[in-house]
């Protein structure tokens, strides 16, 4: 894939004389990424107890998805697609061996994808990262090797415990570098903390962003902050503590409800509101194993780890006053996948030249046209379960997210109405199989475009 990342570095090179390099012609982009926050979860979408002011106030001045989709089940899969814009079968952070990378993996994002912070970053823009990576933990896997000129974060889950073996081939690195192994907050490469306390997480990640975007005010920057939380074990500070009433779960969201105003008002009081792009999602639904420490998919079925909706249909908000309209709520489905596109249309970049399964819905979010998307494709590891495509859905492979239920094969597929049936409760294959004919032919089209990266998707992967 080297030919074309070259292929890609020619095509910047030959666009940029033609291109206006005025900071008005590229607005800055902010993408705040909860972990395992629900679809449910927040009072813009309903939840009736969890109080999200600042993020009903930002649905409110912007453009509220009600369709938007991660493009994976759980943490690593997802980030990477939002990263690539690809679905990870295609960049390698999907093997069946591995659905996360375990902090004991000495594995991560194939160096050969282009990242929206490098494409960014061939912009002329500056790019940080704050929070959690999950991409690859060894120094050589992290943020700035993949276009970020700054990290601080936690590389992982906040529940990997320190890992008791070392990756094969790195038990060297891994005796003289045990921090790397124990939840630690790294800046930059380099292990600044083992084990921090994490209640001042979502509080620290915070200030890191804010001067982020102070130190950048003069733009263009791309600022990805991705939150630790609300993925267990839960932490909140003491000012959010026992102060929610939807009990420990709630303080966690109201913290981070409280961090994505900080971030808003610093775009405001910086004067950068008019040229700022801000996204907030979260890349996978609720953990519902942890019950009351799980969020809500709210009238979606299951959550974490399934490919029912209530594991992959986020909350999707996007802000950008003056530009997208103010309180409009879009109903079209859209994608973390489109996020690369759309930002790089944005930004005047070309798109690397690699098949891409996003598309740019700048056309959804100024509200003068409608998605193209032909159809989604809903993956558990490198397996595709299901696909939709509009209203229609169908289950090719069921199995809750984490239950102990084997996985169950549908011929024909289970078929479910969307619109109609939310919660996807009754089948209805019997009566469409026109609907079955046309998403089969769509799987068969997205498989065509598969067939040449198998081979590389095994010499690429991770090792697990
Ligand atoms: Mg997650």
């Amino acid at each position: 894939m080297l030919h074309l990342r070259l292929a890609w570095a020619l095509a910047v090179l030959a666009a940029a004389p033609v291109v206006a390099f005025g900071a008005e012609t590229r607005p800055n982009f902010i993408v705040i990424y909860a972990d395992d926050l629900g679809y449910g979860d927040l009072g813009c979408y309903g939840h009736p107890m969890i109080r999200t002011p600042h993020l009903d106030r930002m649905a409110a001045e912007g453009m509220r998805f009600t369709q938007f989709y991660s493009a994976a089940e759980v943490c690593t899969p997802s980030r990477a697609a939002l990263l690539t814009g690809r679905y990870p079968i295609r960049n390698g952070m999907c093997h069946s061996q591995f659905r996360v990378l375990r902090n004991n993996a000495a594995g991560g994002l194939p160096r050969e994808e282009i990242t929206l912070a490098e494409l960014l970053k061939q912009r002329g823009y500056a790019t940080g990262m704050v929070g959690k990576w999950h991409l690859g933990h060894l120094p050589e896997h992290l943020p700035p090797h993949h276009g970020f000129d700054d990290y601080f974060g936690m590389p992982y889950s906040n529940d990997m415990l320190p890992a008791p073996d070392a990756p094969k081939g790195r038990e060297k690195f891994f005796a003289e570098n045990p921090a790397y192994w124990r939840t630690p907050l790294i800046r930059g490469t380099n292990v600044i903390e083992a084990q921090p306390d994490q209640r001042f997480l979502t509080r620290r990640y915070t200030e890191e962003a804010v001067r982020f975007i102070r130190t950048h005010k003069n733009g263009p920057f791309f600022l990805y902050f991705a939150h630790t939380f609300p993925h267990v074990p839960l932490f909140a500070s003491a000012d959010f503590r026992g102060k929610s009433p939807a009990g420990f779960y709630g303080d966690v969201i109201e913290e981070l409800d409280w961090s994505v105003g900080r971030v808003l008002d610093t775009v405001r009081a910086q004067g950068l509101a008019e040229r700022t792009l801000v996204l907030f999602s979260s890349d996978n639904g609720p953990w519902l194993i942890f019950n009351h420490h799980g969020g809500s998919a709210g009238p979606l079925r299951e959550g974490k780890g399934s490919t029912w909706e209530g594991g992959m249909r986020v909350p999707g908000i996007f802000w950008w006053p003056g530009r997208i309209p103010a309180g409009v709520v879009q109903r079209e489905v859209a994608a973390t996948l489109d996020v690369l596109p759309t930002f790089a249309k944005l930004a005047g970049a070309p798109l690397p030249t690699v098949t891409l399964d996003g598309v740019d819905i700048s056309p959804l979010l100024f509200n003068t046209g409608r998605g193209e998307r032909d159809a989604f494709f809903y993956y558990r590891g490198d397996v595709l379960f299901a696909a939709r495509m509009g209203e229609w859905k169908a289950h090719f492979i069921t199995r809750s997210g984490y239950g102990p239920d084997q996985p169950e094969t549908h011929d024909p597929p289970l078929l479910f109405h969307l619109g109609e049936d939310l919660g996807e409760r009754f089948n209805r294959a019997a009566e469409h199989p026109e609907v079955l004919e046309r998403i089969a032919r769509a799987v068969q089209r997205h498989r065509d475009t598969l067939e040449p990266v198998r081979s590389q998707l095994v010499e690429t992967v991770a090792t697990p």
